[in-house]
């Protein structure tokens, strides 16, 4: 079946084609710039079911998306996530371009081939640092050697990896080379993204964060960073390094705005819809699939969520000042 005409369209005229879709609030890790260490996860119960987060998939691929990232918390984590790649993976080369996952990696070594043989192509593997003690530090656990081990399986599954990196204030520059230079080594792009004032974590954020401009800079003074015309139509620009023949994506969410181009929704595991990760704005999908008024009821959560997406976010980070949603990105599905 060929995809479906975009039908979700904005007060600003932007055509969603892509959903985040959040399986799970629950992670292994617990990320400095993500979660506290004493994240208190939600009750099970008031997760989406799995036939309810693949009947909403199925209304977001009629209504023209061709894109769904599941994430979390932890996808992994989840018992039967699989079952819902199955059922997902059977819409790739069809209506969906394609289905993509954002992980940790603690659980890809297990996963890889299942992922691969149910129609993902592609991942994104989040990773900070490679170096071990720097690892436990910041995640809270001593697991450098299963996301590694994880990825080594998904190349070997035949699984596009792409890493996102965290930009962090007192990550060292050297750490930060050492990771792309790896990275580009094993045939790996990296996106490097900015903090974002999500939650309360245990640092201040002013203290967490540095422009992407900053590290730009910082990586000039060693490699050669030429201007790529490479996009994947989200908020990334890419960076060609010549000295290790690789490509460098940055995400600029406070330091160059780029909601203009916005052409996604979120979902989160309780079936809360978000039209911007980083507003406040929020439709109860899981009310509209429970009331028992079906495709009606979705329809129209729908269409309200394209009235309340707002034209841009309101991220703001300074010293002794950060404005962003209560809500962790563990919770919204990053
Ligand atoms: N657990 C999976 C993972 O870590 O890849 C998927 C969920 S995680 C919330 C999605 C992405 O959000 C990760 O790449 C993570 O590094 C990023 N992230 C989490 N908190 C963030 C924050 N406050 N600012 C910027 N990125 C954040
Ligand atoms: Fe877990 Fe991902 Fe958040 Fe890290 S960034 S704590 S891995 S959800």
């Amino acid at each position: 079946m060929p995809p479906a005409e975009p039908t979700l369209i904005d007060r600003f005229q932007r055509r969603i084609t892509y959903l985040r879709l959040s399986v799970t609030d629950r992670c292994d890790l617990r990320c400095a710039y993500c979660m506290p260490r004493e994240m208190v996860f939600l009750p099970r119960k008031d997760l989406l079911t799995l036939d309810e987060l693949h009947r909403l998939a199925l209304a977001f691929i009629d209504r023209g998306v061709r894109a769904i990232r599941l994430t979390g918390g932890e996808p992994l984590v989840r018992r039967d996530v699989m079952d819902l790649v199955t059922a997902l993976g059977r819409h790739v080369g069809q209506q969906l371009d394609e289905l993509t996952l954002t992980t940790n990696g603690t659980h890809l070594a297990d996963k890889a081939d299942a992922l691969a043989s149910a129609g993902v192509r592609r991942v994104n593997v989040s990773l900070d640092t490679l170096d071990r003690v720097r690892f436990t530090e910041l995640t809270g656990a001593d697991r450098l050697g299963a996301v590694l081990d994880g990825i080594a399986a998904a190349r070997d599954a035949g699984l596009e990896v792409k890493l996102n990196v965290v930009a962090l204030r007192d990550e060292s520059s050297e750490g930060r080379r050492e990771l792309i230079e790896w990275a580009h080594g094993h045939g790996h792009s990296v996106t490097l993204i900015e903090v974002m004032p999500m939650g309360e974590v245990a640092a201040g954020r002013a203290d967490q964060f540095v422009p992407l401009t900053e590290v730009r800079r910082e990586l000039e003074t060693r490699w050669t960073l030429t201007p790529s015309t490479h996009r994947t139509g989200g908020p990334a620009r890419y960076w060609h390094i010549a000295e290790t023949g690789g490509r460098i994506g940055f995400i600029t969410p406070l330091s160059d705005n780029f909601c203009a181009g916005c052409n996604r929704l979120r979902v989160t595991a309780t079936g809360q819809l978000h039209p911007c990760l980083g507003g406040t704005e929020a439709v109860d999908l899981r009310a509209a699939l429970r009331s028992g008024g079906g495709d009606q009821a979705l329809a129209s959560a729908l269409e309200t969520a394209m009235r309340i997406k707002p034209e841009r976010h309101r991220f703001a980070i300074s010293q002794g000042f950060e404005s962003g949603p209560a809500r962790h990105m563990s919770v919204t599905g990053g």
